[in-house]
């Protein structure tokens, strides 16, 4: 590319590095001609798959959607920006290689859910009420006994979220 400074069309490369968990490659140039230095940043573009819904309806991959639905669920929760754009990156990754042009709603919230019984089990547990539609008031007991038998976590704050979440449906 052409130098910022002078125009001159010959820059070397000083130095490259990967950057954002190798999804970018950053490189210092130097131009030949004014010996000034510069950076670029280098990203591959890729598509992400389409968003195939329950009812059949396409819709394009929306980033800043999944990121306020992590947000929710992390509401209040000891998880930092740089550990959630993390995992937003891992689940961007994952899609992409799928290959698929589409990929089922579903699948993103299974991913989701993936991401977040890593990084906080209360913000798991509330995403995946929300996001599941349990059968009934015993697959949630199962899934709280789950969380506690593998996590340590005091079941009775696990079903506190839960209960907050399912006050009325968990009843009817
Ligand atoms: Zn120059």
């Amino acid at each position: 590319m052409h130098c910022p400074f002078c125009g001159e069309a010959d820059t070397k490369v000083i130095d490259s590095r990967l950057v954002a968990e190798g999804d970018q490659v950053r490189r210092r140039r130097e131009c030949l001609s004014c010996r000034e230095r510069f950076t670029t940043f280098e990203t591959a573009e890729l598509v992400m798959p389409r968003v195939v819904k329950q009812d059949g309806t396409r819709q394009p991959f929306d980033e800043e959607k999944l990121r306020s639905g992590l947000m929710k669920a992390l509401e209040k929760r000891p998880v930092s920006i740089e550990e959630i754009d993390a995992a937003l990156n891992r689940i961007r990754f994952r899609l992409r290689a799928t290959g698929e042009r589409e990929v089922k709603s579903m699948q993103l919230g299974e991913e989701v859910m993936t991401e977040l019984r890593q990084l906080d089990k209360v913000a798991y547990v509330r995403f995946a009420s929300v996001y599941r539609s349990f059968q009934d008031i015993n697959e949630f007991k199962e899934e709280i006994e789950r969380l506690s038998v593998n996590t340590g976590e005091d079941p009775v704050d696990v079903a506190k979220v839960l209960a907050g979440n399912h006050s009325t449906k968990g009843k009817a």
